[in-house]
């Protein structure tokens, strides 16, 4: 028997509407290329964005046409993030910090027809048009965000976005269509092989956005004031976006500005009350604020994801500054929200120690999402906070395959899980703790060590600021532990022997690295997103070793 409620089709267009009616007055706050600070509200962006749908379907934008951005974190990015779906197409956002050969691959792999550019990095396009050539991009629109020269290059042929949107009628009915319709097109960073494309739909999108909304998911609401200092070329700024129109909070925007001082400026001017983004980020601020004071009497929580956030970072933010850092875990496969750290009733009255335990976990799966731990047979491991195998999700927003690329179909199990390539264990009360990655273990002979366990271990080194393990092929061990160390001072010593002795309180002897595989280095590279690259590091070590 069919149920009797509506068939009612979860389309972005809705998440717009009920800002703009509900929310009218709340504010967009933006911080342009020239340091500006510029406002609007949801019942402005609403009429932006009819101007602009009715611009793409004067362009020549077709239902299902992939539109590329390369862009900030700006007004007219969201204004893009909204209408380009709204129409029927595919919103592809480009992380514009990839190296240039996967720009290309990518660009030509979406078959990008059209590409909306931050003026301030358009020159890039003007070269890739005249050498390799981009076939597919019919026209180019650029995004004024205040401060940018004229580009050297410049992409032809190329629209004026502001000059188009004046120019363009208010009047758009939105249209009606399937909500498993593609809406938004991101491709995973890729730390070995080509980037794959996650094709999110309009159902996954709304869907995704609710859980942002939960108490114990991403916890937002009208309340709040939200700071997405993740970019809105990574997974949609995890989908704040969406969620903060969703429930109406007022959303900041730091353009470009993502480090220590536009953004401690930016949350005691705008009172930010949530802020979000990978741990580098919260790294680079902290150090930042012992320099200078600010009033963050504001700002209650800042979410925390990407990588593991290190159990220092926890504390300081707690103990210095009142604020909670809360921990979660997501891919660009699952949206990216899976699972957020929040402390259960049950755990109410533990001690503190036992408590951080808990936070220090990626947390509890969001409703919506179910979670499995597998060993190497396919057989699923019991919750018991201590056996670890590949953790498989699946749910509304999780990819089912990916975009055109059916060789990368061993992801996906016949039964609907996806594998996420992360080793977790999983506690009895459900928390997931991740061990590592898949291909960042370090496989000593038949037993494996958790590089990121490791990690985390030595930054508790009051000296140390920034820590990578990976593994070095050894002629018996198969496998053993390097560990890279950025010091906070470079020109303070560290004798290796302290930091074996702190590895030593959590790790058995025979897991510990040998002294002269403890390095002191100046930085550590990252990906695209800011993450350790653990890739380069490997390499460099066989490079220098000749191994
Ligand atoms: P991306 O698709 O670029 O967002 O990368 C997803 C990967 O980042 C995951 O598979 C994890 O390996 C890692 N990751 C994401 N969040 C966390 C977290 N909270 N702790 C540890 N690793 C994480």
């Amino acid at each position: 028997m069919d149920g009797l409620m509506m068939d009612y089709p979860l389309l972005i267009s809705t998440i717009l509407r009920r800002a703009e009616r509900v929310f009218p007055e709340k504010e967009i706050v933006s911080r342009r290329g020239d340091g500006r600070i510029v406002r609007i509200t949801y019942a402005e962006l609403g009429r932006r964005v009819r101007r602009l749908m009715n611009v793409l379907v004067d362009l020549g934008v077709r239902p299902g046409d992939r539109v590329a951005t390369f862009a900030w974190n700006s007004q007219r990015h969201l204004e893009l993030y909204f209408a380009v779906p709204m129409v029927g197409a595919v919103l592809h956002t480009i992380n514009i910090r990839l190296p240039r050969e996967q720009i290309i691959y990518i660009v030509n792999h979406a078959e990008d027809r059209f590409v909306f550019v931050d003026r301030s990095l358009a020159c890039l396009f003007g070269e890739l048009q005249a050498s390799p050539g981009l076939p597919s991009v019919k026209a180019y629109v650029m995004i004024d965000e205040g401060g940018a020269p004229e580009p050297a290059t410049p992409p032809a042929p190329a629209f004026d976005y502001d000059e188009l949107l004046a120019a363009a009628s208010e009047q758009a009915v939105d249209p009606v269509f399937d909500e498993n319709t593609a809406a938004g097109l991101c491709y995973t960073s890729a730390t070995t092989g080509d980037p794959k494309g996650v094709l999110y739909s309009h159902r996954s999108t709304v869907l995704h956005s609710l859980a942002n909304c939960m108490v114990d998911g991403g916890g937002m609401g009208e309340r709040e004031t939200a700071l997405p200092v993740v970019p809105m070329f990574h997974v949609n700024a995890w989908g704040l976006p969406y969620s903060c129109a969703l429930c109406g909070a007022k959303l900041v925007l730091p353009g470009s500005g993502f480090v220590g001082q536009p953004l401690a400026e930016l949350i005691e001017a705008e009172r930010v009350t949530c802020a979000a983004g990978v741990p580098t980020v919260w790294n680079l601020l902290y150090q930042h604020l012992q320099e200078k004071s600010y009033d963050l009497s504001s700002l209650k929580t800042i979410l925390v994801g990407g990588s593991a956030a290190p159990r220092s970072m926890i504390e300081n933010y707690a103990h210095d500054f009142g604020i909670t850092v809360i921990h979660a875990w997501g891919m660009t496969e699952t949206s990216p929200v899976g699972t957020v750290s929040r402390l259960k009733s049950t755990a109410a009255g533990w001690d503190h120690e036992r408590q951080l335990e808990l936070l220090l976990t990626q947390g509890l799966p969001v409703p919506g999402v179910e979670v499995k731990i597998v060993d190497a047979a396919d057989i699923e491991l019991p919750w018991d906070g201590v056996q670890a195998g590949e953790l498989l999700v699946r749910g509304p927003w999780i990819a089912r395959a990916y975009y055109n690329n059916p060789a990368a179909g061993g992801s996906f199990t016949a039964d609907g899980w996806f594998r996420t390539g992360d080793i977790a264990a999983i506690e009895p009360l459900g928390y997931v703790r991740l061990t590592d990655r898949k291909k960042d273990l370090i496989k000593r002979k038949g037993e494996w060590i958790s590089s990121v366990d490791m990690e985390n271990a030595v930054l508790a080194h009051k000296g140390v600021l920034e820590a990578a393990v990976v593994a070095r092929p050894d002629p018996v061990c198969v496998e053993v532990p390097v560990c890279l160390v950025v010091r906070k001072n470079p020109s303070a010593t560290i004798p290796p022997e302290e930091i074996l002795e702190i590895l030593a309180r959590k790790f058995a002897k025979w897991q510990l690295p040998k002294p002269e595989d403890i390095l002191f280095v100046e930085s550590l590279p990252k990906t695209s997103v800011g993450k350790l690259d653990k890739k380069v590091i490997r390499q460099t070590l066989a490079s220098r070793t000749g191994g």
